[in-house]
């Protein structure tokens, strides 16, 4: 699903390099946690898989397509249609409900057909465990809530590949709960899933840990090949 060849990524022509020359593979339907300390390039790396930024050497390939390959227009396409991302700071719009929040992500790519959309909404909100708030706005939910709902927004478009940077940063630890459970909901529906996160709670369901040191792969158990 995601393959690395010796990928490095500066953020300037002079500027240090923040991931250097990894290698990396990544089945299909993984489920896979990306730790190390603050400043090691986790969300680097995440951001380059999910086609926000590009590498600056080596070879990029998610879901079959040269990342490295596509002009802006061709990585935002591919984002739409390959990729749903969560955010730690949830990043619902405001002024919509729950379910609008979903319609829209779908009306955006045009991907699901206009007549499904509503139901298909209300069928993800489900799975996370809000069908019962639905059409509250983001702002009368808790936060946990508020992070289930964008993940079932991530998957609005049945994208192949699900990133999220430290979902559970901003939340107590009985609504991490609830939000690592639906995460399953993006397992279950066949998607990989990469985590950047401090949190054990999320690295113990993955099954693989992807640790990150200085730009460097230092420790990576539970691969499967
Ligand atoms: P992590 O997510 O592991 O904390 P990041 O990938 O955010 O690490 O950052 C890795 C390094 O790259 C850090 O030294 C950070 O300061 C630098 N960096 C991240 N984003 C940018 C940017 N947009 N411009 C310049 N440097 C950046
Ligand atoms: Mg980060």
């Amino acid at each position: 699903m995601i393959r690395l060849r010796g990928v490095s990524k500066r953020y300037a022509p002079e500027g240090p390099c923040v991931l250097r020359q990894l290698d990396l593979q990544v089945a299909q339907r993984a489920y896979v946690s990306l730790t190390g300390p603050s400043g090691s390039g986790k969300s680097t790396l995440l951001n380059l898989v999910g086609g926000l930024d590009r590498p600056t050497e080596g070879r990029l390939e998610v879901a079959g397509q040269d990342l490295g390959a596509l002009d802006e227009d061709g990585l935002a396409r591919f984002r739409g249609t390959h990729v749903g991302v969560v955010f730690q700071f949830f990043q619902l719009l405001p002024s919509l409900s729950l379910l609008e929040n979903l319609r829209f992500a779908m009306d955006v790519v045009g991907a699901v057909p206009r007549a499904q959309r509503s139901d298909r909404a209300r069928a993800l909100l489900g799975e996370v465990g809000l069908a019962d708030l639905a059409d509250r706005l983001p702002s009368q939910v808790s936060g946990g809530q508020q992070q289930r709902a964008a993940i079932a927004r991530a998957l609005a478009n049945e994208p192949s590949l699900v990133v999220a940077d430290e979902p559970t940063g901003n939340l107590d630890s009985a609504s991490a709960g609830r939000v690592l459970d639906a995460f399953d909901a993006v397992v279950q529906r066949g998607a990989t899933l990469v985590v950047v996160t401090h949190d054990p709670a999320v690295a113990a369901r993955a099954d693989r840990t992807v640790q990150l040191v200085d730009g460097r792969v230092v420790t990576d158990v539970g691969v499967v090949s």
